[in-house]
């Protein structure tokens, strides 16, 4: 089979390396002609908007899956009417609007930190009024890695909020003061077969993921049921198809959604490694109609990204249990360039080695 993959960056480059060995192949569809999946697949260079390019994706591919989930929902509809296209383009347009993915999450019954809408500098003031102070202001479409957010702690700042992000319409959120934040992998085949990885913790630094440890210390049994209760309603609701990732806040044993991406994430990177099938492969395997493969994690492990500048390679390579993922692209200021997953026997050694790795990266700044 061939699929037809909108976005090429590095989600799409594993996707298709995890792709390979079950004999499948891929065909990108990407604005940037730089893009790393084209050093592994077939990269075809067009907007997303493009029709010749979809068309022609649609002629190639027996069926069409995202990356990347700023796709325009259009595109993703354009080509469900030619091809077969998972997750649902539903799920696409919900995941972009952050009120319509609130009003989604609040509507099937998952809870949410306390959220309002505002167009306007008067709404603004009365959405941050019925919020609460301390709040998140954050535009509705397009954020990400804590681009186009801001939080509020005065009255005062709801000025300047409105200044900076007014251009765009833009929700107001309360801000939690979590106790970690964490993260579900789940995965839906064609026949409605689900499976979820154990349950994430994650540590953000500058709104970007830097850290991942699967089962970490601040999950509870509890917790991981309580989310894979989540991920279950999302998945039924939507009628999803493909891996889904679910970002949430866990405070005092409450687990709150904040966001979902409807794509392999990078919270599941460890999976690559440190579980008996990886995310990648089993979005390709449920997109294409295979059975889905265990979610067990294999031994104890961790996922350390590389972000801006990558570390020496070699100092990396050097330790045991370390597994190197360079992305093949250039270095920049905040930009994701590769991953090392660190694997362990035990937990002990698990800490021992992340350790290390994390004062090679973070020396390499
Ligand atoms: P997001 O783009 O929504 O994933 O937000 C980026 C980061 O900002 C999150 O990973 C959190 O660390 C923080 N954040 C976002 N929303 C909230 C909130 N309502 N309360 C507290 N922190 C938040």
């Amino acid at each position: 089979m061939t699929v037809g993959v909108l976005g090429g960056g590095q989600l799409g480059r594993m996707m298709a390396l995890a792709g390979y060995p079950l004999g499948q192949r891929f065909v990108f569809l990407d604005p940037g002609a730089e893009s790393c999946a084209g050093h592994v697949g077939d990269l075809r260079v067009g907007a997303y908007d493009d029709e010749e390019r979809l068309a022609e994706i649609s002629r190639r591919a027996d069926v069409i899956t995202y990356e990347f989930e700023n796709v325009p929902v259009a595109s993703a509809r354009y080509l469900a009417e030619r091809a077969k296209v998972f997750p649902p383009p539903r799920a696409l347009e919900v995941s972009q609007d952050r009120l319509a993915e609130k009003t989604f999450f609040a509507a099937s019954g998952i809870a949410t930190p306390a959220f309002a809408p505002a167009s306007s500098r008067e709404e603004l003031e009365r959405a941050v009024a019925k919020v609460g102070l301390p709040a998140v202001v954050k535009t509705r479409r397009f954020g990400y890695d804590g681009k186009g957010q801001m939080v509020l702690r005065a009255p005062g700042d709801v000025s300047a909020a409105w200044d900076a992000l007014g251009a765009a319409p833009l929700i107001v959120e309360a801000f939690v003061a979590f106790d970690a934040e964490v993260s579900v992998i789940a995965v839906r085949g064609r026949s409605g077969e689900a499976r979820v990885y154990p349950m994430v913790e994650n540590e953000h630094r500058g709104g970007i993921l830097r850290v991942s440890v699967p089962s970490g210390p601040a999950i509870t049994p509890a917790m991981q049921q309580a989310g894979e209760a989540i991920a279950a309603r999302v998945l039924t609701e939507l009628d999803y198809v493909g891996v889904l990732a679910v970002e949430l806040f866990a405070k005092g044993g409450e687990l709150l959604v904040n966001e979902m991406a409807p794509r392999v994430h990078n919270s599941g990177h460890w999976t690559i490694e440190g579980a008996e099938t990886s995310q990648f492969e089993n979005h390709v395997r449920a997109i294409t109609g295979m059975p889905l493969g265990s979610t067990r994690a294999v031994g104890s492990s961790a996922m350390v990204n590389l972000i801006g500048k990558m570390p020496p390679r070699d100092a990396l390579l050097a330790l045991d249990g370390v597994h190197l993922h360079s992305y093949g692209k250039d270095g920049a200021p905040g930009r994701k360039i590769g991953h090392v997953t660190v694997r362990a026997p035990s937990q002990p050694e698990l800490a021992e080695r992340l350790a290390r790795v994390r004062a090679i990266v973070d020396a390499a700044g």
